[in-house]
This record gives structure tokens, C-alpha cells and sequence, in this order.
């Protein structure tokens, strides 16, 4: 009998034979999670006869509603709940009114209130930007407020006339009668719990810098306390091992320590480009870090390569950042890459570093020897293209050698 990982104070305790969770989803989900998971055994396999991971499925999004009746049905939430740990594909949304997003409704139900994408680049892979060598950025993006909230109404409703009614009665605010109105909530605790994770990953992980990035100086505050607050966590709970880009400036040392700094979001957009090597982990609002995190991966190959996950206290589901890529589904034709890094980034958080360094090896052995997907070959004449499986081949073998 496999056993289950628990989560203490927001961390994994992962037993040696883990029961790990799968939905493969929908569109292109099902070849990419065929190619990754071939590679996750090889992995584990390689690093000694003493750990094994049991997988087991569960379903969203178009194969459960087909199935149960239900894009996210009970018992898939049950089974995340009682492993805590999950990796999943993507899942579509139904258009059309009477279909929340899965991916939403899994974030609010487990309260996965961080979300992160690392964003590296793998030598071999095309970039648009001159040197992309210096880009290896982990991004936080929190994920239950702002302007994500779902606190809108539109302009002709009675909650938006009774809220313009309001701000024109007590607050002497005039807004045009046919204003949208939209809610940007943000709070200190959850703010602070966010900033919290971040910060303990950078200290972990001995990264160097942990930036704000924010637009306080028009919005100050919502965005401008998120400033403060993260600011305030790094003070008050890592003092001694963290120092502000102010005080390095006037002569502090930053040796041993993490450098707090912030930027204002725009100016992050061009740093990011033009200065990456200033940047590690960059700590961003919802709104902020959804702009942000794609511009980002698009530095670095764009959205087959792009890794993430989504984090609570007591859950944890890892899934590539891209969607179900419907034009290319069932040609063999995506790149499992994002999945496959995804995957590393659990098995990190799982504290099996080892397992992670091979598949994150692998994937850049297989990139570096000029085998790709489509996505990566278009244009070039310097690489072999290959389909979904191959590529998988390919990376299980680099994962799995002595
Ligand atoms: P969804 O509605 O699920 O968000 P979408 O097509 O709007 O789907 P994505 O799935 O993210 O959004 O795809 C955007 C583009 O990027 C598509 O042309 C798709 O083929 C391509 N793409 C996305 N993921 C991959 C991948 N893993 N490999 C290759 N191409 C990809």
C-alpha cells in the first residue's frame, strides 16, 4: 500500500512511497501528462530502489463532466484533500454561462493562495531578448485577492446604481451613471502570508533578492500597502537574514543575506528585459503578476516551457502554465516540457531535490542536443523536430541514466 504525504506549517512530509494524484485534463493534457510521467518514473527509478511513486487518477474538466456529470466532482476533491500533494494538465473552461473555471474554483476551495512560476532559461532555446542567460526568476503571484476577487457589477445593474448611489451620498464621488463598478480588495494578513512563503522559499533556496513589485505610487493603498507589508514581514520575522536595497546602499552588508527591494510594476516590465540579472524572486498582486509572469515566460521560450504551481498551507497542485492548446490536441504535436518542469518543482517541494535535478538535467539535455517539439523547431533549420512521445523518450532516457 502506497502512503500519503502530509503538510505541516505549509511544508511536505513525503514518505518514501508516495500515492501522488493525477488529472491529466483536457486538449493536449492527455499526450503531455503520457510523455511527463514517463519521465517523473525514470527519474525517481534512477535515484536508488528505496523510493517509488504510486500515481493515481482522478478527473476535471471535460472527462469528468462527460463521466460524472460535473467538471470538478466531489471525490476528485476528496482525493486532493486527503494527498495534499497533486499535478494536474490543463483544464478548458466551457464558454458559456454555468461554467466556473476548474482552475479558479481549485484555488479558492484549497486556498492555494500562492502561485509560482520559476522562470529559467534552458540553453538551446530560442529568446528574444540578446542575453537570456541572466534570466532565472521565480515568480510569486498572489492568488486570491485584487482585482480577482470577483467583486463586479455591471453598469446597468441595481448593486452598481446602489454603489454609485452610495459613493455620491457619503463620499461626494460622482461616477457617470453607466460605470462598471469592480472591487480591488487587498488585505494585510493574507498579503503577509503570501509574502510570508516567498520569502522562506528565497531564504531556503539562498536566492539573492526578493522584489515588490507594485503600483503603490497611484494606488496606495491596496498596492502601495502591499509594499509595506512585505516589507514589514521581512523586517519583523527575518530581520536578522534579510536587508533592504536602501540600506545596501548606504553601506549595509549584504553578505549571507536576502536584498528586499521594490519597483513599480511598469518599470519592472522593462527591468525584467533590460536588467534581469537584478531580479530573482519577483513578489507580485494578482493582477501584477499575471501580466508579469507571462511576459517572463515568454523571455524564456514561451508557454510550452513554462512551469507552476499553485500552493496553500494544506494543499498543493502543481500544472504547467499554459492552457489545452485545442488547435494542436491529439497530434502529437505539444511540447510536455511545461508539465515535465512542473513536475520537478513538485518533487522539489516534496524534498526530493535529486529526482528534480535529473528531470530539470534531462529536459535541457534533450533542448541542448537539438531535439524539439514544434513550438521550438519553427524557423530553425539547427534542430530535429519531434513529436509529444519522442520528446518524452527522449527526456525519460536523459532522466533515467547512471
Ligand atoms: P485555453 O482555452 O485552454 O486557454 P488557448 O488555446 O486559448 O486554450 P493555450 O492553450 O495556452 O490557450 O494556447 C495558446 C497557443 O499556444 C496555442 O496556439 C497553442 O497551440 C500554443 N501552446 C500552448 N501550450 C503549448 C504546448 N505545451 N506546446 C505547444 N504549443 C502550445
Amino acid at each position: 500500500m502506497p502512503s500519503l504525504i502530509k503538510m505541516k506549517d505549509g511544508r511536505a512530509i513525503t514518505p518514501p512511497d508516495p500515492e501522488i494524484p493525477f488529472i491529466a485534463g483536457d486538449g493536449i493534457g492527455p499526450e503531455i501528462w503520457l510523455a511527463a510521467r514517463r519521465v517523473f518514473d525514470a527519474a525517481v527509478a534512477a535515484c536508488g530502489k528505496k523510493r517509488r511513486v504510486a500515481w493515481l487518477e482522478s478527473f476535471a474538466g471535460q472527462a469528468a463532466l462527460k463521466a460524472r456529470g460535473h467538471t470538478l466532482p466531489g471525490e476528485t476533491l476528496d482525493v486532493i484533500r486527503s494527498h495534499a500533494v497533486a499535478i494536474k494538465g490543463p483544464i478548458g473552461t466551457p464558454v458559456g454561462s454555468g461554467f466556473t473555471s476548474v482552475n479558479v474554483a481549485l484555488r479558492k476551495i484549497f486556498d492555494l493562495y500562492a502561485c509560482v512560476r520559476p522562470q529559467k532559461w534552458i540553453p538551446g532555446v530560442p529568446a528574444p531578448v540578446p542575453d537570456p542567460s541572466k534570466i532565472d526568476f521565480v515568480l510569486f503571484r498572489e492568488n486570491l485577492e485584487d482585482v480577482y476577487a470577483g467583486i463586479e457589477w455591471s453598469s446597468k445593474s441595481a448593486e452598481a446604481g446602489y454603489v454609485r448611489n452610495f459613493l455620491r451620498t457619503e463620499f461626494h464621488i460622482d461616477l457617470p451613471d453607466d460605470s462598471g463598478i469592480g472591487i480591488k480588495p487587498m488585505s494585510e494578513a493574507i498579503t503577509k502570508r503570501f509574502v510570508r512563503r516567498a520569502l522562506r522559499f528565497a531564504l531556503d533556496r539562498r536566492r539573492r533578492s526578493v522584489t515588490f513589485v507594485h503600483k503603490g505610487n497611484i494606488m496606495k493603498f491596496t498596492e502601495g500597502a502591499f509594499r509595506t507589508w512585505g516589507y514589514e514581514v521581512g523586517r519583523m520575522e527575518f530581520g536578522k537574514r534579510t536587508v533592504t536595497e536602501g540600506e545596501v546602499r548606504e553601506g549595509a552588508s549584504a553578505k549571507g543575506k536576502v536584498v528586499l527591494k521594490d519597483r513599480i510594476a511598469d518599470a519592472m516590465f522593462q527591468e525584467v528585459i533590460l536588467k534581469p540579472g537584478e531580479h530573482d524572486v519577483i513578489v507580485c498582486p494578482n493582477l501584477n503578476g499575471d501580466y508579469l509572469s507571462d511576459a517572463c515566460a515568454a523571455l524564456v521560450g514561451g508557454l510550452g516551457m513554462a512551469p507552476g504551481a499553485n500552493i496553500g498551507d494544506q494543499a498543493a497542485i502543481f500544472e504547467a502554465t499554459h492552457g489545452t492548446a485545442p488547435d494542436i490536441a491529439g497530434k502529437d504535436l505539444g511540447n510536455p516540457s511545461g508539465l515535465i518542469l512542473s513536475g520537478a518543482m513538485m518533487f522539489e517541494f516534496l524534498g526530493w531535490e535529486d529526482v528534480a535535478a535529473r528531470i530539470r538535467g534531462a529536459v535541457e539535455g534533450t533542448v541542448l542536443a537539438g531535439t524539439v517539439t514544434g513550438d521550438l523547431a519553427r524557423g530553425r533549420k539547427d534542430v530535429t523536430q519531434v513529436g509529444t512521445q519522442k520528446f518524452g523518450e527522449l527526456v525519460a532516457a536523459g532522466a533515467g541514466k547512471a
